[in-house]
């Protein structure tokens, strides 16, 4: 049975609220499909990578994660390694995270603010 949750547009990491939203072109800019901003506490992500939003999410998350608690002591690999463990025992659980606003036209940016309440 698949527990799907919505992706809210905001995470807390530690004390600090983390924006969560869409960036288009991410990749062809800066040849990244995420990224993860300590300095504005912002998370942004290609919504061009369909079937990896949810990784890409969780892979992020977790650089926030390193940088809040771990002062940044893994490396990429080590991130890259756990988000995709993450993703595994949370897709095994039958854990589907939703992320909204990226069928058709539909204005990304807007589905993902609705999220929020
Ligand atoms: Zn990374």
């Amino acid at each position: 049975m698949d527990i799907p949750i919505k992706l809210p547009a905001k995470v807390k990491i530690g004390g600090h609220l983390y924006d969560v939203v869409f960036r288009p072109y991410l990749w062809l800019e800066e040849n990244r499909q995420g990224s993860h901003n300590a300095r504005t506490r912002r998370i942004e992500i290609d919504p061009a990578f369909k079937s990896n939003l949810a990784a890409n999410i969780i892979h992020e998350e977790l650089h926030a994660i390193n940088n809040v608690y771990l002062n940044d002591r893994l490396t990429e690999d080590d991130v890259t390694a756990l988000a995709e463990g993450i993703y595994q025992v949370l897709i095994d659980l039958g854990i589907r995270i939703i992320v909204g606003g990226f069928d058709g036209d539909e204005d990304i940016q807007g589905s993902l603010q609705e999220q929020e309440g």
